[in-house]
């Protein structure tokens, strides 16, 4: 392989590199980053003129110079003035949708213009935009955490294609309501009807080598069956942890969500929004070390499309295939076919309180020491795969982490949701070479994660040019 350093120091020198890189390869010499700033992703204090030596795939040395020692062999690649910081970690995505509206009808219904099963084809066919678009937003690894059947096939992909972030899918999602965004004859909801039911799917998902078990805990407004549908819950639980998988719970109403950590829940994905998160919630997710994913964007991000604000003014779109990104533009739905309640001033103040309590709710969770991670919910209609990972992480920054309490939150703890940490999120030795070269420092606004110009992932450096769609790659 090497093609891909190559290229890379080719274009250090000639300004001029498209090709891209095949697979990792052993017998390959050291590659050695050297005079950046390191922020390595366990939290700790930035390392001035730093070194970072990777070899076979895996970091081998990350740290000061006179810690780290250049190996004769390596191909150095002179970083001076940029930051290195560990692959980012989105883990809350959807390859089962696309990031606009013909992935969910149910949001605003075109499928007169845009047939589903078709989407659908086309989505399992092409996932290579999306992996693309997140590796050039400097996005190494990302958790699918709920979609149709064929995404159990990406995790394969991900770990043998260097221009696929590495992938962890948790296949169709268990709910406790029964909704009807399905295929004929393929399901990505499974309804949780009854026990056996219940027990069946995360039977079937354990046997698929399913990551994680995902679940919609959504209280079912009539008839009043709590009792019940907590019992499913408890249910679906046991048998994940029988099969010694991660529940991972998508749960906005604060009830709901402490149900799902009584339960035994691992993850929650999306926030709290009903409510500000009380003492209780508090106390229950720490003793149940439970990871927080909030998911703030995706809320904008259906505000963006019903109210026709320009995407591009949230996260940059460069990385975004053409015709993804052509959905961003006020007439992308046909002004007669937007739902009524999509220009209703009543529904965007309501989502506006709903974004201001998730916000209130970041900061209390992570001041109370419970785990928070990165995650988008990519893939819904306003939320681009790949580079919308820099708004989720620009609004937990506004939520009041810091730059580098949010790098590491999208990082490590974000591999911590997707139970890689041992081989990803920091900087460490023997850990994959996944890393992100910036030319801003994300220690002063986290929004200078967006300022990538190389990335690696497995040991493969990119310059990020040759990441950028191919049908607007510059020469
Ligand atoms: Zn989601």
């Amino acid at each position: 392989m090497r093609i891909g350093v190559r290229c890379a120091l080719a274009a250090l020198l000639l300004s001029s590199c498209t090709s891209v890189d095949t697979e990792p390869d052993s017998d390959a010499r050291p590659i050695a980053l050297t005079g950046a700033v390191l922020l390595d992703g366990t939290g700790s204090v930035s390392i001035e003129d730093a070194v970072v030596v990777v070899d076979a795939g895996r970091i081998a040395c990350a740290g000061r110079r006179d810690a780290c020692g250049v190996p004769g062999e390596a191909d150095v690649v002179d970083v001076s003035g940029h930051w290195i910081i560990p692959g980012l970690v989105d883990a809350h995505v959807h390859f089962s949708q696309t990031g606009w509206v013909d992935g969910r009808p149910d949001a605003v219904d075109l499928r007169d213009l845009h047939p589903y099963e078709q989407v659908q084809a086309r989505l399992k066919s092409q996932p290579d935009r999306y992996l693309r678009a997140y590796l050039c937003s400097g996005v190494t690894s990302v958790f699918d955490v709920g979609g149709y059947p064929w995404t159990w096939t990406l995790p394969e992909r991900g770990e043998s294609d260097p221009l696929s972030p590495r992938i962890g899918v948790a296949g169709p999602l268990l709910s406790t309501i029964d909704f009807w965004l399905n295929l004929p004859a393929e399901s990505q909801f499974v309804y949780m009807v009854d026990e056996e039911t219940v027990r069946g799917a995360v039977r079937y998902h354990a046997a698929q080598g399913t990551d994680a078990i995902k679940l919609w805990y959504i209280m079912p407004p009539q008839p009043p069956d709590t009792a019940r549908v907590a019992g499913l819950v408890r249910v679906a639980a046991e048998e994940a942890r029988d099969a010694g998988l991660p529940l991972i719970v998508h749960a906005t109403g604060l009830w709901e969500a402490k149900d799902a950590i009584r339960a035994g829940a691992a993850v929650l994905v999306h926030s709290v929004f009903d409510d500000q998160v009380d003492d209780e919630f508090l106390a229950l997710a720490r003793e149940g070390d439970v990871i927080y994913t909030p998911t703030i964007a995706v809320m904008e991000g259906y505000g963006d499309v019903y109210l026709r604000q320009p995407i591009d003014s949230r996260y940059p779109l460069d990385c975004v295939d053409p015709a993804t990104r052509s959905f961003d533009r006020p007439d992308a739905v046909p002004e007669d076919r937007m739902p009524p309640f999509a220009s209703d001033p009543a529904v965007a103040e309501r989502q506006r309180a709903r974004v201001e309590n998730a916000l209130a709710n970041v900061k209390k969770i992570f001041d109370a020491g419970i785990a928070v991670a990165m995650g988008t919910d990519a893939g819904n209609p306003g939320t681009f795969h790949g580079p919308s990972v820099y708004r989720e992480m620009e609004l937990l920054q506004e939520a009041g982490m810091s730059p580098v309490d949010v790098l590491v939150a999208s990082s490590r703890v974000s591999a911590r949701a997707l139970g890689r940490e041992v081989e990803i999120g920091t900087l460490e030795a023997g850990k994959r070479a996944d890393l992100v070269v910036l030319t801003q420092d994300p220690t002063l606004d986290v929004r200078n994660a967006a300022a990538v110009a190389w990335v690696m992932k497995d040991g493969v450096l990119h310059e990020r040019r040759t990441l950028l769609p191919l049908e607007t790659a510059g020469g």
